[in-house]
């Protein structure tokens, strides 16, 4: 669970301490290049401001310098988690205790003026389908008649290895994808995606490697997570439907996967712990997490198309949790490495109005979506702007905390 920090809620940079979406009690880690500047940089985010930490470090902490100065995490991430926290509890001290502020305050830079590039250098990729709502939605539009429940999902989180080279960080444009799909007229033709969706996901960041053959205990798994962050897994939905029986997405999912730019720690997200939903069927004991502390997470996530709002899927609603997926993706014996980047699979709740794609929104693009532009959708056109944003709500008097968000553009094929 959460680490104390060095100052509590409290920061002399103004307005970021406990009360910011983005404050001291987050503390999101990012890679930017600064104003001036040519490489990206590793910052830490402190409310409206972002600490540039190699200077910062070099001053005030020279033997953790080497752990925060390349251009993305995957240094730190190599470390185990001690270190993870330690480095977060050292930086926050330096961002609460009014002596640091004079070391401190001139390697502060405007969130404003940074370009934001992805945080890590991805490692694995690993998407999860851990959302029964999603999961049997799309088992019956895929697969009309059959069990919408492929028969192994309520024993293990279902997943596959995607593809890590092309994950964009937010931002980015996202061109519109080929590939070989059935058309209304049956025939089989190569071409644009006439289908192209999103998916509302979360995503985690892993770090401090395994070895070979050694998987991780659920009850170690948190020693893995270092952080959260937001991600659209952009889907053909024709390609894929084509393609995946028997053996799953290839092409339809590997042109493009969004992140958003923070990180932020998965410690900072004790407050979203909770029990997830009731489990069906009793669990193999290596994912059996009934007598484990609550493991899901409550965030609150929100799908927009061109500025409008279609839905607010629930993270909570997820019947798998992230120390579940952690400790399934090494039940076989396979590693970790720095920089592995795990998604969640879409995330969709009960309700008309917490669906996380537009498969799902639009039935399969038969029911579409009316624009206050008056214009229709039932899938993205090129052009078309998509955002997913996410927080941890505000309760027990405690405010909310920001995940930030992640957008990109489709572009035409070309
Ligand atoms: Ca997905």
């Amino acid at each position: 669970m959460s680490a104390p920090l060095g100052g509590g809620t409290e920061s002399w940079v103004e307005g970021a301490g406990g009360g910011h979406p983005f404050g001291i009690d987050s503390l999101a880690w990012g890679a930017a290049t600064l104003p001036g500047g040519h490489e990206p940089r590793l910052v830490a985010r402190i409310g409206d401001l972002a600490l540039d930490l190699a200077p910062a470090t070099e001053s005030l902490a020279p033997d953790l310098a080497p752990l925060v100065g390349g251009s993305s995490l995957n240094r730190l991430l190599a470390e185990p988690a001690q270190t993870w926290h330690e480095v977060r509890a050292r930086i926050a001290d330096w961002l609460s205790e009014r002596r640091h502020r004079a070391a401190v305050e001139p390697h502060l830079v405007p969130v404003g003026d940074l370009r934001l590039h992805l945080p890590i250098e991805v490692a694995d990729y690993v998407d999860f389908y851990a959302s029964e709502h999603h999961a049997t939605n799309a088992g019956r539009l895929f697969r009309p008649g059959g069990d919408p429940l492929p028969a192994a999902w309520k024993h293990l989180p279902i997943g596959y290895h995607g593809r890590a080279g092309t994950v964009v960080v937010s931002g980015t444009p996202v061109r519109r994808p080929r590939g070989l799909r059935r058309g209304s007229d049956g025939e089989i033709t190569y071409g644009a995606s006439e289908r192209l969706d999103v998916e509302v996901e979360v995503g985690f960041v892993l770090g401090s490697p395994t070895v070979a053959g050694e998987p991780v205990p659920l009850e170690q798994a948190e020693d893995h997570l270092f952080g959260v962050c937001l991600v659209n897994d952009w889907s053909a939905r024709d390609i894929q439907a084509f393609e995946y029986v028997p053996l799953g997405p290839f092409l339809g999912k590997s042109f493009a996967t969004s992140v958003s730019p923070w990180v932020v720690p998965f410690e900072a997200l004790a407050r979203a712990r909770v029990a997830p939903p009731p489990r069906d069927v009793p669990l193999a004991a290596y994912l059996d997490d009934s007598r484990s502390a609550p493991g899901a997470l409550d965030l609150e996530l929100s799908l927009r198309l061109q500025g409008t709002e279609l839905s607010r899927p629930p993270f909570a609603a997820m019947y798998w949790t992230p120390l579940q997926l952690v400790t399934h993706l090494t039940a076989s014996g396979a590693t970790i490495r720095a920089g592995d980047l795990i998604a969640s699979g879409t995330v969709s709740g009960p309700q008309p109005d917490q669906l996380g794609c537009l498969l799902e929104l639009t039935r399969g693009g038969s029911e579409p979506l009316e624009l206050p532009d008056g214009s229709r959708r039932g899938y993205l056109e090129d052009g078309d702007t998509v955002v997913i944003s996410g927080r941890v709500p505000g309760r027990d008097g405690r405010p909310e905390l920001s995940l930030g968000e992640v957008s990109g553009t489709v572009l035409a094929a070309g």
